[in-house]
C-alpha cells in the first residue's frame, strides 16, 4: 500500500473556487515557511475554466503559502482517504501580500474597520444548497420527512463540520426543492470566512462520500427560491465586549453598528457585483424570494439586504451579546473573503463618514413607484451582472479600497465569465452554474 498522504494547499479565489495545489503531509514544515509556487494568471480562470484576457499572460510568480490554522484533516472513517487541505495567502517571492489574494484583501478591510471604529469583526455564514441527486420530495418544505430523508447526511456533516473545527449549529430542509441549510458557529476576524470555504467544501465531500452532489448555486431553477449565503455581523470592543447594541439607538443599533449599515446600504449597488458575482445571481435577487432587491435595512424582514436578527434574550446584557445584522445580498458564487471585505469596506467608509443609522423598513418596497423610492433613498439594485460590473468600475470610491488593478482585472475576469454564456438561454445558464458551484 502506498503511504504518503497529501495535503492540498488552497486560496478561495476571485471566481470563488478553491484552488491549489497538494505536497506531501511530510514536507509540512518547509512548505509553512515557503509556500507552494503560484501562478498570476490563474486569477483569470474563471468557473467555467475558461481563462479571460490576462494582464499577466505567462509572467510572474508567486507563493501560495499555507496557514496551519485553516487547515482541515477530516476522516470520514468509511475505508476511503483521509481529506486534507489547507487554506493560505498569495505573496509575491518577497512576502508581500498578493493584490488578488483574497484572504489578503479581507484583513487589509478588517484592519481598516479597526482603524475606523475601533473595533473586530465577528460573523457567521448561513448556507443554502441544493441536492442534485435523490429525486423530489413535494411538500417538504422545513419538513420532518425532508430532513429524515437525509439525517445520515446531516449526522455526518456536523460530525465532519466539527472534525473541520467549525462548531456545527443547525441543519435543516429548506423550502427549496432539494434545499438544505446549514449554520456554523460564527468566528472572529478573517476565520469566519475561512470556515465558510470550509463549510462548503466539506459539505460537498460528504455528499459525495456518500454517493450524493449538492450545488451551492445562487439559483437552479428561475421559478423557484435561490440558494443564498446569509452574512451575520457584529462586533466587540478593543476590551472584547459586544460594541453592536445600544437600546437607546434605532431598533437597537449602536452608534457604530448604524454608521456600519449606513455604508453598506450607500455602496450596495456598487459592491454587489462582488458579493453576488455570476450570471444567475441576479434571478434570485429579485422582489418576494426572501433574499435581496433593494438597499434597505429591514427589521426582522427577510426581503431587506440588511436585517436586524431576532435576539432570544432578554436581559440587556445578553441582548448585546446577540444581537447582529446579517447581509442578505450574497451568494456562494463569490469567494466568502472577498465577500466579506466588500461589506467591511463599505462599512467602514459608513464609519469614516460618520453617516447617520439609516431608518428600518418594514414594508414591501416592491410595490413603490420609481419616484418614491427615490425620494426615499433607495434603488432597485442592479438587474444583471453586466450593470452590477459597471456600478463597481464606475463607484471610483469602491474602486480605490483595494489595490490599483484589482477593479480592472476583476472586471475583465467577469467579463470573461459572461463571454462564455453567451448564445445560452436562462436555463443552460443555470444549468452551467450548477455544475461548477
Ligand atoms: N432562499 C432565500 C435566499 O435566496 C432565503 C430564505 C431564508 O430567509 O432563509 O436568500
Ligand atoms: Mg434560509
Amino acid at each position: 500500500m502506498i503511504n504518503n498522504p497529501l495535503i492540498f494547499a488552497a486560496t478561495s479565489d476571485i471566481a470563488g473556487k478553491v484552488r491549489g495545489k497538494a505536497f506531501p503531509v511530510a514536507d509540512l514544515e518547509k512548505r509553512l515557511k515557503r509556500g507552494v509556487g503560484w501562478t498570476p494568471t490563474n486569477v483569470m480562470i474563471t468557473c467555467f475554466d475558461a481563462i479571460a484576457d490576462s494582464p499577466f499572460g505567462a509572467l510572474g510568480d508567486l507563493l501560495l503559502i499555507p496557514d496551519q490554522d485553516a487547515g482541515v484533516e477530516l476522516d470520514f472513517e468509511d475505508g476511503g482517504p483521509v481529506e486534507r487541505f489547507m487554506l493560505g495567502d498569495i505573496t509575491d517571492l518577497d512576502g508581500k501580500p498578493w493584490d488578488f489574494c483574497t484572504r489578503s484583501l479581507l484583513k487589509v478591510a478588517l484592519e481598516r474597520l479597526k482603524a475606523a471604529g475601533g473595533v473586530s469583526l465577528v460573523s457567521a455564514f448561513e448556507h443554502e444548497f441544493q441536492f442534485k441527486t435523490g429525486g423530489r420530495q413535494p411538500g417538504e418544505g422545513y419538513g420532518h420527512g425532508g430532513f429524515s430523508a437525509r439525517r445520515v447526511f446531516g449526522e455526518t456533516l456536523m460530525a465532519a463540520l466539527d472534525q473541520s473545527g467549525l462548531g456545527a449549529d443547525t441543519i435543516m430542509k429548506e423550502y427549496g426543492v432539494n434545499q438544505y441549510e446549514v449554520t456554523n458557529d460564527p468566528a472572529q476576524d478573517h476565520r469566519s470566512a475561512d470556515q465558510a470555504v470550509i463549510l462548503r467544501e466539506v459539505t460537498r465531500l460528504t455528499a459525495k462520500r456518500l454517493g450524493e452532489d449538492v450545488t451551492f448555486t445562487p439559483i437552479r431553477d428561475p421559478a423557484g427560491v435561490g440558494n443564498g449565503v446569509h452574512i451575520h455581523l457584529s462586533f466587540l470592543d478593543e476590551s472584547g465586549a459586544p460594541a453592536t447594541y445600544d437600546e437607546n439607538g434605532t431598533a437597537g443599533m449602536s452608534k457604530i453598528t448604524g454608521s456600519f449599515i449606513a455604508g453598506v446600504l450607500k455602496y450596495l449597488d456598487s459592491i454587489i457585483a462582488l458579493t453576488a458575482p455570476s450570471d444567475v445571481s441576479y434571478l434570485r435577487l429579485t422582489p418576494h424570494r426572501w433574499s435581496a432587491a433593494y438597499n434597505n435595512l429591514g427589521f426582522r424582514d427577510r426581503e431587506a439586504s440588511v436585517r436586524i436578527c431576532p435576539v432570544t434574550a432578554t436581559d440587556p446584557s445578553s441582548v448585546a451579546r446577540q444581537y447582529n445584522f446579517e447581509y442578505r445580498a450574497a451568494d456562494a458564487a463569490a469567494s466568502p473573503h472577498l465577500a466579506l471585505a466588500a461589506i467591511i469596506h463599505a462599512g467602514a467608509q459608513g464609519i469614516e463618514d460618520g453617516l447617520p443609522a439609516p431608518k428600518v423598513t418594514e414594508e414591501d418596497l416592491s410595490i413603490l413607484s420609481a419616484d418614491e423610492l427615490e425620494a426615499r433613498g433607495y434603488v432597485r439594485l442592479p438587474e444583471t451582472l453586466e450593470s452590477a460590473l459597471q456600478r463597481f468600475e464606475s463607484n471610483q470610491t469602491v474602486c480605490n479600497w483595494f489595490p490599483a488593478d484589482f477593479a480592472s482585472v476583476y472586471v475583465a475576469h467577469k467579463r470573461g465569465e459572461i463571454a462564455f454564456l453567451n448564445g445560452k438561454d436562462t436555463d443552460a445558464r443555470c444549468h452551467a452554474y450548477e455544475e461548477v458551484y
